[in-house]
């Protein structure tokens, strides 16, 4: 779905606060059960409505075994898995009254939870053995013999391994297949990829890191404070980021050690249910950390993270302008700082002229909200802006500006002023 995790929280804050369905429907309801929990336990009440659902829905057949529950480990079980209130309340049956990001995360937990009450898919295995001139070709995949659960839902990945499913066709002994294309291919271990946002959170979860309640402002910090950036979704580390990890590893080795923080939440489960004296935890703790800590202190050497250079001068004393890292991401301030405060944002020049003063050039601005928007640098002589990216060329019909207009997953050069549009590109 492509949210971040704090959006995908506050989403299913909405749906759990509640959403007027209209008088009929019994006004405000809130639409899943609580969503701060890694429970995976559900009520019989709810697991009865969801088979009464699946049975009227899809049939008999469909029903999944119920299975045995463990408690999962250290989940906190006062509260149920996250699920939908009502089974039967489908996503299509709501759409009218949620809005397209509450549509979309109610029908991921409808589908996953209705999913999981169901019965197993059935494959098929198969191998077909194609031989030209005596060289062998195999080729090997899966038909769905029962879709079961796969008729609500099925689990996508975004680590790309899109092949991993591959369905044959029917075939039968003795068939002629055509070849279409010959790929030679050589194929190499790929390193893994660098986490998203879910991924990670996953990984904190299976690595028992942390509760789901800070999931979110985790990533938030490691974030905010500059120790990584999102490249495409992706979290890339900073220098900083470098840096402050190899000074965490070398001064406190135990406390970055993911153990620590898996033992420390038990310690303080134990503590929760009456198992452990909180005093002696900490204790314990505090007088291995004190140490370390003096020992920090005393020889941490203080790090200089260069700036970078910017490959400008600063035009009010000529000195070198450097990139800053500040609340609202990068900017250009002048290396002579104190004596010089001069300071720029990064101007971005898309290679384009302004469409209004004809003399400046546009370039790409962010807003404080971090959406890009772009301007003309003789602002503020010149105050073109638009949320769009404007084209290096006139409208054909009226003269006026023309800009790119970004569709799902294409762009279309529309002009602003009349109803001039060419084809959609990409
Ligand atoms: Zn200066
Ligand atoms: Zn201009
Ligand atoms: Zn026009």
């Amino acid at each position: 779905m492509n949210f971040r995790a704090r959006k995908t929280m506050m989403v299913a804050q909405q749906l759990y606060e509640g959403i007027d369905l209209g008088k009929k429907e019994g006004g405000i309801t809130g639409l899943i059960t609580y969503m701060r929990t890694d429970s995976t336990r559900i009520s019989n009440t709810a697991k009865n409505q969801a088979k009464d659902y699946i049975e009227s829905q899809y049939g008999k057949e469909y029903i999944g075994k119920q299975k045995s529950q463990k408690t999962q480990e250290g989940a906190q079980d006062a509260h149920e898995a996250i699920r939908p209130t009502g089974a039967h309340r489908s996503p299509q049956s709501l759409k009218s009254v949620l809005s397209r990001d509450q549509y979309r995360l109610y029908k991921l937990i409808w589908e996953r939870f209705i999913a999981s009450q169901m019965a197993p898919a059935i494959m098929d295995t198969i191998t077909a053995h194609l031989t030209n001139q005596g060289v062998e070709f195999r080729a090997s995949g899966s038909k769905i013999k029962f879709k079961g659960f796969m008729k609500v839902y099925i689990e996508s990945s975004d680590d790309q391994k899109k092949n991993e499913n591959k369905w044959l066709p029917d075939l039968e002994e003795g068939t002629y297949v055509k070849a279409q294309k010959m790929e030679p291919n050589q194929h190499f271990t790929q390193p893994p990829p660098r986490y998203t946002e879910a991924r990670l959170v996953r990984t904190l979860e299976e690595k028992g890191i942390g509760r789901p309640s800070t999931y979110a402002p985790t990533l938030d910090t490691i974030q905010r404070r500059g120790y990584v950036t999102l490249d495409n979704r992706r979290f890339v580390p900073t220098e900083l980021g470098e840096i402050v990890i190899g000074l965490l590893e070398e001064f406190f080795p135990e406390i970055i050690d993911v153990t620590f923080t898996v033992n420390m939440e038990d310690d303080l489960d134990a503590i929760e249910e009456g198992k452990s004296q909180w005093l002696q935890v900490i204790d314990s703790f505090y007088q291995g950390f004190e140490q370390r800590l003096k020992k920090a202190e005393e020889e941490m050497e203080k790090v200089e993270i260069r700036d970078e250079p910017a490959g400008i001068n600063c035009e009010k004393c000529g000195h070198e302008m450097v990139y800053k890292m500040g609340r609202y991401g990068k900017f250009l301030a002048c290396s002579n700082f104190p004596d010089c405060r001069n300071t720029k944002p990064i101007l971005k020049e898309i290679g384009v002229k302004c469409p209004r003063c004809k003399d400046g050039n546009i370039v790409e601005r962010k807003t404080k909200k971090r959406r890009t928007f772009y301007g003309c640098d003789n602002y503020p002589n010149c105050e073109f802006i638009s949320w769009d990216k404007p084209v290096a060329r006139n409208c054909p019909k009226c003269e006026s500006i023309l800009v790119e207009k970004k569709k799902k997953k294409s762009v279309q050069v529309q002009c602003i002023e009349c109803d001039y549009k060419e084809e959609p590109q990409g």
